[in-house]
């Protein structure tokens, strides 16, 4: 088995995770099976807990587990299967330490960072690859080199390269090469200081992969070899992507990054095919069509916070070979200008999943004025019990329906706890969580889209749809289109008397990818592409 280690340097938010992605997609094209992991260096157990502003979105697992999204780009750039052991922070790994303490595991010893705790980190390293049997572990370590925190990481893994031999583990330095506007120049010192700190600890990168928004030049790449101690071909050029994140496997590959890859880890692998993976980008250069949708929610100004729901979006244009121009939308914005006037025009609307109070109103203004205008709507989770209190509110008459979740004394709770999470008092991993059974309805729009008698999605909330009102929805048109095998929770919904209004109370978003587009968010852009005709959107594109 190889291992590849991915850290960072200079600056948080390089894309190291989806640089380690990127070649796990061209290490995969070379024939080769490859695991993806991550170390988070905070203490937090896992991310389920922190707010979207700390963290962004957060990415959940089949076996349910709450992670960070850099695993949604493993997820997505490749076929890597992932599980909860796939995603390590410092909190777990002091748990277990402390735990292992108390049962009095260490024998008497003192229980130290080295070697207590850089033993679990490598026992984790091992066990990812066992677990999948990978040829290829690549494990992306959190955080920036300099960081207090990220230490035993750091030393867990230089030990454990040592442990396995010099062809066998390779680091990948991930760095920031500025452009010092005033002085018309490239630095590359940041670089040098942070590859030096990595030295320091006794870790030197065999490559160092240099984010920049403008090219290397000869000179910059000769230097930073020079300085870093790497070969000339090792410094590799990572500029910003022109137009997607799915030109990054390309950008490496004209970088030969997985061919010296290749080389250092003494893998003798075929040169990658990625003509599939090349049309993919056509289509998302050039796309024969385009649409406008808008997603309303909470945190629109946080680049992160939807991240899985704008890539599906994406995946959904891929699959109709259509651009998909996405409007992010403040839910309070439109409580504040009504969602006429800020809904004009857009050609589709989705309200995806979250938390608390804030912005609901503006979330069922949208989904009423997707319904009433025969605007393709697509709710994810929330969206869902968006849709269920809109109906309740506006069609049936439900004065005052709400979610329990937001108002604990409503006259119509139609969205409400289940009775096994009236109980819950710790907050952490106690949702509904994971993959779960959905059993589909025949001859439903959503049940057709999948194609399938039943599906597995994945999910993470609290609340459901409360079956006492379920009768009075449905005899309005309201249809259930799908539930838990045992009959007793709603897992999807549609409007009978409208071109596209479908929402599901688990989070597709979660499976879909750039060459496996989702079934719901093909139908959603399809949807919203058909009603060209009836409402100009952007148009075909030259039109
Ligand atoms: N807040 C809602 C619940 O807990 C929806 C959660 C979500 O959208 N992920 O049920």
């Amino acid at each position: 088995m190889k291992y590849i280690f991915v850290t960072g340097g200079v600056v948080s938010s390089l894309g190291k995770g989806l640089t380690a992605a990127a070649l796990g997609t061209l290490l995969e094209h070379r024939g080769l099976k490859v695991a993806l992991q991550k170390f988070d260096p905070y203490l937090n157990v896992d991310p389920g807990t922190m707010s979207p502003f700390q963290h962004g979105e957060v990415y959940v697992l089949d076996d349910g587990a709450e992670t960070d999204l850099d695993l949604g780009h493993y997820e997505r750039f490749t076929h890597t299967k992932l599980t909860r052991f796939n995603n390590l922070t410092s909190g777990q790994v002091y748990q277990t330490v402390l735990n292992n303490e108390r049962e009095g595991k260490y024998l008497g010893k003192t229980v130290q960072v080295i070697p207590h705790v850089t033993d679990e980190i490598q026992k984790r390293i091992y066990l990812v690859g066992e677990m999948t049997k990978a040829d290829v572990v690549i494990t992306e370590i959190g955080g920036t080199t300099g960081d207090i925190e990220g230490l035993p990481f750091l030393e867990a893994i230089r030990e454990f390269a040592q442990d396995v031999g010099p062809n066998n583990a390779i680091f990948i330095h991930v760095t920031y090469v500025p452009f010092i506007k005033a002085a018309g120049e490239l630095k590359t010192k940041p670089t040098q200081q942070s590859v030096a700190k990595l030295r320091e600890i006794g870790i030197t990168p065999h490559i160092i992969a240099c984010r920049c928004e403008y090219p290397l030049n000869k000179d910059v790449r000769q230097k930073i070899a020079l300085f870093c101690n790497v070969p000339f071909e090792a410094v590799i050029e990572a500029k910003d992507v022109d137009h997607s994140i799915y030109e990054m496997p390309l950008m490496l590959q004209r970088e030969r990054m997985d061919e010296l890859v290749c080389r250092l880890l003494h893998l003798d692998v075929p040169r990658p095919d990625m003509r599939s993976w090349q049309e993919i980008i056509r289509k998302l250069i050039a796309p024969a069509h385009r649409v406008r949708i808008a997603v309303v929610g909470k945190y629109i100004e946080l680049q992160d916070a939807y991240k899985s729901v704008y890539e599906a979006v994406i995946h959904g244009g891929i699959a109709h070979d259509c651009g998909v121009q996405i409007e992010k939308l403040d839910a309070e914005q439109i409580e504040g200008e009504g969602a006429e006037r800020v809904l004009k025009g857009i050609g589709g609307i989705l309200v995806p999943g979250g938390f608390g109070e804030r912005g609901i109103e503006g979330k069922i203004a949208a989904a009423r004025y997707a319904r009433e205008n025969n605007v393709p709507y697509l709710g994810l989770c929330l969206g869902m019990q968006i849709a269920t209190i809109e109906f309740g509110r506006n069609v049936l008459g439900l004065a005052g329906a709400h979610s329990t979740e937001f108002q604990r004394d409503t006259p119509h709770p139609v969205i409400d706890l289940q009775e096994d999470q009236r109980e819950v008092r710790m907050k952490g991993g106690t949702m509904r969580l994971g993959s779960q059974v959905c059993q589909l309805v025949a001859g439903t729009r959503i049940q057709r889209l999948y194609d399938a008698a039943s599906v597995k999605e994945r999910h993470r909330h609290r609340y459901e749809f409360n079956n006492r009102y379920r009768a009075s929805y449905e005899a309005a048109g309201f249809v259930i289109a799908g539930m838990t095998p045992d009959g007793s929770l709603v897992e999807c919904i549609e409007l009978r008397d409208h071109p596209f209004y479908c929402a599901v109370q688990y989070h597709p978003e979660f499976q879909s990818k750039p060459n496996a587009p989702h079934p719901l968010f093909r139908g959603f852009i399809e949807a919203v592409h058909d009603n060209l005709h009836r409402r100009p959107l952007l148009g075909p594109v030259g039109a």
